[in-house]
């Protein structure tokens, strides 16, 4: 498959999400990209209306590209739960309200899986999306995943979103670290996010 590559320059990062918005920059800072936020250029953040990770981040780069006139990228991500169906996935975000606490949404997770009277382990996995948009349309999208489990209390204050309630399978048994204990740098080794990432870069990237 041939895919596009990506010149160089000005990258619109099609996110309002302060805790990807870094996780990207980390990403991106051994190439030669000029990241700018789709929030320091003023574009709007569309409706997420498609029913996959994918679906969503396509619209979002798209609609970035289009609005700035640049290629974006765009990540749609979130942590689905085996005993839920895969809720909250697409939905994670929503999960957390209008005031995106996601205290409370860890909570509400919680509780659902309680309220199911399965036993544990309550399996989960991120997954993440990462769509590189060009203002005429053309589009590459690649996904990653990492699979862990649920933990109760949360724990750590590393990362955002679900991170503290995230015990990946790789610390099961070793040093049983959540996502919200493991410093950025061990948390971009194993990533649902970073591995999204190398397929973009292996594919889009020249090195
Ligand atoms: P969206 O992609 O903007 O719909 O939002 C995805 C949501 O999924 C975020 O707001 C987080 O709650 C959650 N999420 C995605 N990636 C991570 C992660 O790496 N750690 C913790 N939560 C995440």
């Amino acid at each position: 498959m041939t895919r596009r590559l990506f010149d160089g320059g000005r990258l619109v990062i099609a996110s309002h999400n302060a805790g990807k918005l870094r996780e990207i920059a980390d990403l991106l800072a051994p190439f030669a990209v000029q990241a700018v936020s789709a929030g320091e250029l003023g574009l709007p953040e569309p409706e997420e209306t498609g029913e996959t990770f994918i679906a969503n981040a396509e619209l979002k780069a798209l609609a970035s590209a289009r609005g700035a006139n640049l290629p974006a990228l765009a990540d749609d991500s979130g942590m689905s739960v085996d005993a839920l169906d895969g809720a909250p996935g697409i939905y994670s975000a929503r999960w957390a309200g209008p005031k995106k606490d996601f205290g409370y949404a860890m909570d509400k997770v919680w509780r659902a899986v309680q309220e199911k009277g399965v036993e544990p382990p309550f399996r989960a996995q991120f997954v993440c999306a990462l769509s590189l948009a060009w203002p005429d349309g053309h589009v590459e999208s690649f996904e990653g995943a990492v699979h862990g489990r649920l933990v109760w209390p949360q724990r750590g204050t590393y990362g955002f979103g679900y991170d503290p309630m995230f015990l990946p399978e790789s610390e099961v048994g070793f040093g049983n670290r959540t996502f919200g204990e493991m410093p950025p740098q061990e948390k971009h080794a194993i990533s649902h996010r970073a591995q999204a990432f190398r397929q973009l870069i292996d594919a889009c990237f020249r090195r």
